[in-house]
């Protein structure tokens, strides 16, 4: 099998290591992954500027492709340029803290995942529900697990796994659980500061601690214990609401 690696906190980050490392018994690894932290670009690519790519060493070691571009350029680089074979998976990760609920939206783990799945293969993306203390051992043994499941079934075109995994010891990790997002938002404010110069800046921040009345969702998977395991998917079209809005009447 021929794995294609990226993530958004950048190729030296310690999760895409660990990533590789446990897919290396499933199949031929490449990774290409962003030079530097990229977290929260969400599916931005870039256009107006040229992407550079370098050979990437870690321990001495080759181990991937670095590029200037953000997790959806690396999948593209790496199937349409840098791969000899075409992939038959895709997993970004192993981010550093969870991409559950609508926080999805603005997660550059998660559309590496997905432009791996735009571009016809099995996609898969894994976060680690932590900022802190991350240990990376659970999650890469459970994307081994998975990766070999996905080569033996197949996702639905246009559909991808995001996996969000407890920050636990294996033996303290409850199950797997197959939900589906959580509709909540991360509650977030801007800090108003001072630079050295007397200029005003803000710095974002927050927190996600909501209540969540949806048994099923990913946030209380994680919450209980569980790896959660949410199939997405990109068409966002409101199917429901198309007659209702043919019924606007809407003219020039
Ligand atoms: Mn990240």
């Amino acid at each position: 099998m021929e794995i294609l690696i990226t993530n958004d906190d950048g190729i030296y980050a310690e999760g895409i290591s660990a990533l590789a490392c446990a897919l290396k018994k499933a199949g031929n690894v490449t990774v290409v992954a962003p030079d530097t932290q990229r977290s929260a670009v969400g599916h931005a690519i870039t256009i107006s500027d040229p992407l550079r790519v370098v050979k990437a060493r870690r321990n001495g070691e080759f181990f991937g492709y670095a590029s200037s571009g953000t997790p959806a350029d690396c999948v593209k680089l790496g199937i349409k340029a840098i791969m000899k074979k075409r992939p038959d998976l895709v997993v970004s990760g192993i981010n550093l803290g969870g991409n559950q609920a609508y926080n999805v939206l603005y997660s550059g783990t998660v559309s590496g995942a997905t432009e791996g799945a735009l571009l016809g293969i099995p996609s898969i993306a894994v976060s680690l529900d932590t900022f802190v203390n991350p240990d990376y051992s659970s999650a890469a043994k459970f994307a081994l697990k998975l990766a070999l499941q996905c080569k033996k079934r197949s996702l639905p075109a246009g559909t991808l796994l995001n996996v969000n995994v407890p920050n636990l010891p294996a033996s303290k990790l409850k199950g797997v659980r197959v939900t589906n997002q959580s509709r909540t938002c991360f509650n977030d404010w801007f800090e108003k500061r001072k630079d050295p110069h007397g200029g005003d800046y803000y710095w974002m921040t927050g927190d996600y601690k909501p209540k969540d009345a949806d048994q099923a969702s990913d946030l209380n998977a994680l919450r209980a214990g569980y790896v959660s395991v949410t199939p997405i998917q990109f068409d966002l079209t409101n199917y429901k609401f198309i007659s209702e809005l043919e019924n606007w009447g809407l003219k020039l």
